[in-house]
């Protein structure tokens, strides 16, 4: 029987494990899960506080990438499924201490309707004006990758760069435009330069193409689960084997030893046929630097960043004063610290009673860096101070919950794709290695979960 070490008890190694369990249960493999905190999970975390629901980490997922949502449909949770609440949704951005509503037609960062992005407060007439001659970009094939702000920068000018195209990116990265790749990040965009040249002009092809679907609300953006994020963890892990789970258990180091592998983790050791390792790129690439340095040195090449959020909860009068829709996000240039907020009681439904207002907000990169020394009361007294700035709430919170995320978010920079293809040949040199997590190709909790599927697929392959 196959024995295998699953390193890591986020999203991805649990996914891993569940994929693995069936085989278990058949008498096909042997698995033992080893996570080096005291709780599954990784950074998918929800507190129940006041009737509110406070998201730790990820707070939902894109529906558009199905693989956590189906993952909650085997799990029997299709009916707790929810949606964001579309028909609200505005985000604004800040511009010059104003809080602007991204305009009507704008499709991540790319403009396809002309009325509301040319009456939008939100772009100077330099940059409208490059806005309609973008329309006319001529194809091109770009023959290297290069940054999302350099691309976006060439099609729409400094300005999209710094009020659109760096927000959006920091709020799903933490990172910064001018270091991710657009390859990595945002493939189509390349995709359509090199086809249509004009991203405009792509993306509406792209939008006559797509079948309209007969109810709008079926397809909500983003999807979460009723009870918070954490209770697709709670779900899953009683589905797994208990005896295989391990935590508190931080694996120190894993070496290659008479045709399979040997683990250490504090005072155990222990041998297996073979190994996932569902653990951030960076540790992973501690872990295999004695086995093979030159992958250890392309895995830890791969940046990350850290990030916190802070949940905050008011009354029923702060909720009547805020804005409409589902939060703002901040752009470099206005000096602020937060890099968004999210009006939660807004996004999705069952996150907080009438009562209540619920806020989410962001901190990333160096912004969080620089503040993570702080203690919770400090961080929550910076939120306070911008979000009386940004909203002019001066409301003391009901309650206030910081959590902090060290060195969690990947960072795909210029040249992520060309750096896995040469991780995947270094590994392949290694028998029975698989890689699973945020560090490869996706970072959202739908690829970790199916980047963890198909480690667990490649090990039952080596099996038949
Ligand atoms: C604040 C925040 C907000 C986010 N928001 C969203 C969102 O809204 N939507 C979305 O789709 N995604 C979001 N993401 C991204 C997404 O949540 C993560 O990329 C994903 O959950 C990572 O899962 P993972 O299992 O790969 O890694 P992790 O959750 O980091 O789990 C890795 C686990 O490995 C353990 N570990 C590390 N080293 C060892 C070792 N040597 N031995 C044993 N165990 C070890 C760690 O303790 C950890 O539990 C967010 C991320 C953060 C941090």
């Amino acid at each position: 029987m196959m024995r295998i070490a699953i390193i890591g008890g986020g999203i991805s190694g649990l996914t891993a494990a569940f994929a693995l369990e069936e085989h278990r249960r058949a008498g096909a493999v042997e698995y033992i899960l080893y996570e080096s905190s005291s709780s599954l999970g990784g950074v998918l975390r929800t507190e129940h506080v006041s009737g509110c629901i406070i998201e730790a980490g990820p707070d939902s997922f894109i529906t558009e990438k199905p693989w956590a949502a189906d993952l909650c449909r085997t799990l029997g949770l299709g009916d707790q499924l929810i949606g964001s609440n579309d028909a609200d949704r505005i985000t604004y951005i800040l511009v010059r201490g104003r809080l602007i509503p991204m305009p009507d037609g704008l499709m991540f960062m790319v403009p396809t309707k002309i009325l509301p992005t040319g009456f939008s407060p939100l772009f100077s007439w330099t940059t409208k004006i490059r806005m309609a001659q973008e329309l006319l970009h001529p194809p091109r094939a770009a023959d290297a990758d290069e940054s999302v702000a350099s691309l976006v920068e060439r099609h729409y000018g400094a300005e999209t760069v710094d009020r659109l195209a760096d927000p959006l990116l920091s709020g799903v990265y933490g990172g910064e435009a001018a270091s991710l790749s657009v390859r990595a990040v945002l493939p189509r965009f390349a995709e359509m330069e090199r086809t249509h040249g004009s991203l405009g002009r792509a993306m509406l092809a792209a939008r006559r193409k797509m079948p309209r679907p007969a109810n709008k609300m079926a397809y909500p953006l983003f999807t979460s689960l009723k009870n918070g994020m954490q209770q697709l963890v709670e779900t899953l892990v009683p589905r797994l084997n208990q005896a295989s789970l391990v935590t508190n258990a931080s694996v120190q180091s894993i070496q290659r030893e008479a045709g399979g592998w040997t683990l250490s983790a504090g005072l155990k050791s222990d041998h297996f046929d073979a190994v996932i390792l569902a653990v951030p790129a960076l540790a992973a690439a501690k872990l295999l630097s004695v086995c093979s340095p030159e992958l250890s040195a392309e895995l830890a090449a791969i940046g990350y960043t850290s990030s916190i959020t802070v949940g905050l909860g008011y009354d029923r009068d702060v909720r009547q004063s805020l804005p409409p829709g589902f939060g703002f996000l901040v752009p470099r240039s206005e000096g602020k610290r937060l890099l968004a907020a999210t009006f939660v009681h807004n996004k999705f439904p069952h996150r907080a009673p009438d009562d209540r207002a619920l806020l989410r907000c962001f901190f990333a990169g160096s912004n969080a860096e620089n503040i993570w020394q702080l203690s919770d009361d400090a961080i929550i007294a910076i939120v306070r101070n911008e979000l009386q700035q940004i909203l002019g709430l001066g409301a003391a919170p009901l309650f206030a919950r910081v959590y902090k995320w060290k060195s969690a978010m990947a960072q795909y920079g210029v040249g992520h794709l060309e750096r896995l293809d040469r991780i995947e040949r270094l590994r392949l040199q290694l028998p029975a290695l698989a890689l699973a997590g945020n560090g490869y190709r996706g970072i959202g909790v739908p690829d970790c979960a199916r980047s963890g599927r198909d480690a667990a697929e490649y090990m039952l392959k080596q099996v038949r």
